[in-house]
């Protein structure tokens, strides 16, 4: 199988890349990503000599290079995107320009060369905020920031492509994400990369929002379901179905590190703050996948890869002046 993926230098594609290459030696892979402030080349530095690797530094709104990408593969896994919510609420350009509009130049392309599957990779934040249950696959979308209205802005254009030109597309939906090679403005990173540092940390509020926790890697091996089970016009929910809140995170992670609760620096509250986030799974149980690493264990790795790799993200909390 011959994969494109976009975003491959980010924190989740670059495990992704990695996960494949090990997994299925004689798969090849494009890495198309823009290296914007927080892709990082660093990423791929295991995997980057591998034979069955091909890394283009170019944006998937460059219609003309993606066109001439897609003519060397069977498939497209698009994880470039805009991520952070924060930025968003600061200036939305470039989440309405990377996940809207480059998700339709990589539909185009997918549909001049009649590829064999399309994957977008979404976000629950796409179906907004809810109380109590759990959102289903067909529920209607709502998100709340900019960056998640692009993304669902995103997921409806994928679905128009499905229906008006028969796209052979999926999506998937994923929770938090965590693990190594997660850039430090995101939760779990930055507060770990502040403890190391003996700095406070800045929740949000009383930090009563619940989030969903799912280790990198089982993302990754939901995606690789996804491709190789996963049925053409169906959207997958991705979770962990273990949730927390804020708080309760923030003082996991302060226990592990053995930093007293004082650590916490209370911050005003975030814009338009989803409360919480939950998904459905049993579709992608239903093919095969189940998350396997436990939030405990995921932190500890996790923390141990922080303490272990100060010479990535050292430069970068550096240059975020943080
Ligand atoms: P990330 O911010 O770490 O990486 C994004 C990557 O995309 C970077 O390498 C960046 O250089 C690249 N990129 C940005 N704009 C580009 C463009 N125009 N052209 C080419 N490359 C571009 O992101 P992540 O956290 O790894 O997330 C990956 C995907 O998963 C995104 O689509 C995101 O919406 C989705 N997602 C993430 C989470 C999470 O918890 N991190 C949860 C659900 C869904």
């Amino acid at each position: 199988m011959r994969l494109l993926v976009t975003g491959g230098c980010g924190f989740i594609f670059s495990h992704f890349i990695r996960h494949i290459l090990q997994k299925y030696p004689d798969y090849k892979i494009i890495n198309l990503d823009k290296l914007t402030y927080c892709g990082n080349i660093e990423n791929t530095k295991d995997f980057r000599n591998n034979r069955n690797y091909k890394f283009i530094k170019g944006d998937i709104c460059d219609k003309k290079l993606v066109e001439r990408t897609v003519k060397e593969v069977d498939v497209i896994i698009n994880g470039a995107a805009e991520t952070h919510v924060d930025r968003s609420i600061i200036d939305a350009g470039s989440f309405v320009k990377t996940d809207i509009f480059g998700t339709y130049v990589l539909l185009e392309a997918a549909r001049k060369n009649d590829v064999e599957k399309y994957i977008q990779i979404s976000t629950d934040e796409a179906y907004g905020s809810v109380e109590r249950g759990s959102f289903k696959e067909g529920d209607p979308l709502n998100p709340n920031s900019p960056y998640s209205a692009s993304k669902a802005g995103a997921d409806l254009l994928v679905g128009a492509y499905r229906r008006t030109h028969g796209t052979p597309a999926v999506i998937t939906r994923s929770s938090n994400n965590y693990g190594s090679y997660q850039f430090p403005e995101k939760l779990i990173p930055l507060f770990i990369t502040n403890l190391l540092r003996g700095k406070k940390v800045p929740l949000y509020g009383d930090g009563s929002n619940v989030r969903d926790w799912l280790f990198v890697t089982d993302n990754c091996a939901a995606v690789d379901t996804v491709l190789h089970k996963g049925k053409i016009g169906e959207t997958y929910n991705i979770a962990s179905s273990d949730e927390r809140t804020n708080l309760e995170i923030t003082k996991m992670l302060l226990k592990l590190l053995g930093k007293p609760d004082g650590m916490i620096q209370h911050v005003q509250d975030r814009k338009g703050h989803d409360f919480r986030y939950s998904m459905d799974c049993s579709k992608m149980r239903a093919i095969g996948w189940k998350p396997r690493v436990k939030l405990e264990e995921g932190l500890e790795m996790t923390i141990e890869w922080y303490k272990n790799n100060e010479w990535w993200w050292r430069p970068i909390v550096k240059k975020l002046g943080n």
